[in-house]
Formats: C-alpha cells, structure tokens, sequence
C-alpha cells in the first residue's frame, strides 16, 4: 500500500513528500492525546506552517503553492492516514475560501485571503443551520440591503474551524427589495459587530475539530463582503461542494490507507486458536484482499474526479461519487478491521477505535452520502434524458 505507492510514484511532487513525512513524524504521534483532549492542533499547525503546508492549498496568485486537485488530494490522503479530523483543521480554510478565490474581486482576494494567509489565519465555511442541513437552499440567515451595504441576521452551526476563524464565508437569503432576491455568499470579518462565535460541540468524532455555532445579529457589512452577485449563491455552492468533497473523499481513502497497512501486520502477528496466525485464516485474507482492491476502487473514483475538475470540466458527479464510496469504505472497512483486533479495537491504544469513531463523520459532513447518492442520480437521469453516456 502505503510504501508500494511511493515506489510506483516517484514522479510524485515535493508537497505529497512534504505531507507523508509531516504526517508520520508530527502528525500521528499527536492524534490520540489531541482527540482526547478534544483540542485544536494549534502546535501542530505552527510546525505545519513552517513546512508551508498551511498555505500550499492556495494558488500562487494568492500566496499558495498553486498545487493541482490531483496533487491535493493526494498529499490529503497522506496527511488523513495520520489524523482524518486533525487534516480538515488545516487544510479547510482553502476550501471554505473557495468562493472568494473563485468569483471574489482582486480587491476581496486581497483582503480575505492574502492578508488571512500572510498573518497565518484562518476562515471558515458557514452553511449549515440548526434547521437546514442537507437542504442548503433552504437558508433562512438573511441579508438585507441596505444604504450603506448588507445588514446581516441569522444561526450557523457545525462551523468548522469556527473558534479560531478570522473569515466566516456565510451562504445567507439575500433581499435587495421586494422582486429581487436570491441565496449569497458573504466574507464576514469575525471582528464585526454582532457576530457572536459559541461554545464547541462536544462529540464522539472529528474532536480536535472545533464545531462551534455562529450568531449573526443585525451585523453590518460593508458591500466588499457580497461574493459575485445577489443570486450567485446557488451556482456558487455548487462549486464549492463538488471541490471540498474532493477533500473529503481524500480523507476516507486516507484513513481505509492506515487501517489496513496496520492491520496486515497485526494479523500477521496475532496467533489465534487452535494456534494458527491470524493471517493464514481464510476469512482474514478475504476481508483484507477485499477491502484493498475497495481502496483501490476509492482511490481511482478520486483521480478520476481530481482530473476532470483539473481539466476544468465538471466534476460534480464524480466528486459525489468519490466522496460517497470513500466515506462509505472507511466505516465499512473501520467495523470490519475493528472486529480482527478483538478487544484492542476498541482499546485507544491500537489506533483503531478512533479511526471507527472518526469515518462515522465523514459520511455526514459535505452532505451526507444519501445527499451524494442523489446527486449521483440527478445527474444520471440528465445524462439519460439527453442520450448521453452512462
Ligand atoms: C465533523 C463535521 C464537520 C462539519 N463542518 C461543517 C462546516 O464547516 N460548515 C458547515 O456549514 N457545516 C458543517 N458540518 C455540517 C454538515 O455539513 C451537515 O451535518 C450535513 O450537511 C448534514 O446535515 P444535518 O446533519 O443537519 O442532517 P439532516 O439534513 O437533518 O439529515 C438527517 C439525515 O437525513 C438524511 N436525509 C436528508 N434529506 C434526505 C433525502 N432527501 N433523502 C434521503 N435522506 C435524506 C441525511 O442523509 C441524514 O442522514 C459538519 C458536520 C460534521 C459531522
């Protein structure tokens, strides 16, 4: 797996080194103390911007390393065989951002992203609503025109990275006046009056990923912070949700990664009755033959989604695709692994009980995989209604 790969791909760039090194030497030494202690990796972050890994997600344009989706995902992979939640904390912000670097003005690039990146800070993506999850259209946080810009008003929750963000990117209800109105994007500053970020979400997975809720309260924003258009909201989401599942997908095939090199050299340690290693037992062979040829499965779905969205084609479909089958594999191959441990699997020092905990929110955030599964039809029935390819 692992080793084989970096064999195979020795054309691989210095980023993908880069994440493989960090996440072995810096990253997996801290995950366990780190989830238990349901604490952001701000030390881990501190080395990670040292290695520019915090910034290389960025275009050049904007300070990053300029990096493809193909090269992304696979140093994500890397980083997320390590620590999947540990990963999102610190490549997230080029994903939450993803609206201002794509449709922003030179003018909002230049204040939400080059001026974040160069202090080291943060941004955030605020979709969901205590009352809409999956139906992000449904938005009620409202923004109203007014003389001087937008006044603001609504609740997030479930915001990544929300307690150390300088930048919420905020989807909201648009009003001009009463016959134009439509969903938006907004960068609002987390220093403008009236947005209030709340207390963490304790929860079982993704625990050094703080979750907070985030309150907007008649804020005022200046016409800078609008995204595109009033309108562009939906066209915009669109976008955003096929690259960030790109992420996500990364993440599972990252984590399924580490179980399994783990597992293939504890069965083969582990005697069992009559007195046999556990890898000569057939059913071991067959659930770990299987699960890597599933792997292999998730790993190309992701190539195949990374290319196409760096060809600039779409790539909704196959990001939903990616995403659904690399998150389903991580718990389905997350159980399975767990039971050949026998006690030590759910045992905190084996390093599989967390990764179970951990595979159980990847098939939740970005949409869950049922709201990927009906992308996945949506676009098949276009795909058929015009006589295309299926
Ligand atoms: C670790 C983590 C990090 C997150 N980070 C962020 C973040 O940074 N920013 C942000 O905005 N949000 C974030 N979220 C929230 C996440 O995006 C939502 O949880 C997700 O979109 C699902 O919404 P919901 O939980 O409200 O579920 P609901 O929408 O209430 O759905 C409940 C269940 O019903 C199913 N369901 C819903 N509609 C249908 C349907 N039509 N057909 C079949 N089944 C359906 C869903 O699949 C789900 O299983 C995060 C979540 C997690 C777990």
């Amino acid at each position: 797996m692992g080793d084989g790969a970096a064999r195979a791909r020795t054309d691989r760039p210095e980023w993908w080194r880069t994440c493989r090194t960090f996440a072995r030497e810096v990253m997996e030494p801290q995950a366990r103390a780190l989830d238990e202690a349901a604490e952001f990796p701000f030390a881990v972050h501190e080395r990670a911007a040292a290695e520019g890994l915090l910034t290389a997600p960025f275009p050049r344009e904007v300070g990053g390393a300029g990096l493809t989706s193909e090269e992304f995902t696979d140093g994500v992979g890397e980083l997320a065989a390590a620590c999947a939640p540990m990963t999102w904390t610190m490549v997230f912000s080029r994903g939450a951002l993803h609206p201002v670097l794509d449709d922003g003005t030179p003018e909002q690039r230049e204040r939400f992203v080059t001026g974040l990146l160069r202090r080291g800070g943060y941004a955030a993506l605020a979709l969901t609503e205590p009352d809409n999850g999956s139906n992000l259209l449904a938005a009620r946080t409202r923004a109203v025109r007014t003389d001087s810009g937008w006044l603001l008003n609504g609740a997030k929750c479930m915001t990544g990275n929300g307690t150390v963000a300088e930048v919420f990117v905020v989807l909201a209800d648009t009003v001009v006046n009463a016959r134009r109105r439509g969903l938006s994007f907004f960068a609002v500053p987390r220093d403008t009056p009236g947005v209030t970020v709340g207390e963490n979400l304790a929860k079982t997975a993704f625990r050094c990923l703080p979750t907070p809720p985030v309150t907007f309260r008649d804020v005022p924003l200046e016409p800078v912070s609008l995204i595109g258009e009033v309108g562009d909201g939906e066209h915009l989401l669109g976008r955003l949700l096929a690259t960030i599942r790109l992420g996500g997908a990364a993440c599972g095939t990252g984590l399924v990664t580490a179980l399994l090199r783990n597992a293939v050299g504890w069965v083969g340690e582990r005697r069992v009755y009559p007195d046999e290693r556990m890898d000569t037992l057939s059913h071991v062979q067959l659930t770990l033959g299987r699960l890597h040829v599933e792997l292999s499965a998730a790993r190309a779905l992701l190539r195949d989604a990374a290319r196409l969205a760096d060809r600039g084609l779409p790539f909704g479909r196959e990001s939903a695709m990616a995403k659904y089958y690399a998150t389903d594999l991580a718990v389905r191959a997350s159980n399975e692994i767990l039971q050949l441990y026998g006690w030590r699997g759910i045992a905190a020092d084996y390093g599989v009980e967390k990764r179970w905990r951990d595979a159980r929110a990847l098939t939740i955030y970005e949409g869950s995989s049922e709201i990927q599964l009906l992308t996945v039809f949506r676009e098949l029935r276009r795909a058929v209604v015009r006589g295309e390819g299926v």
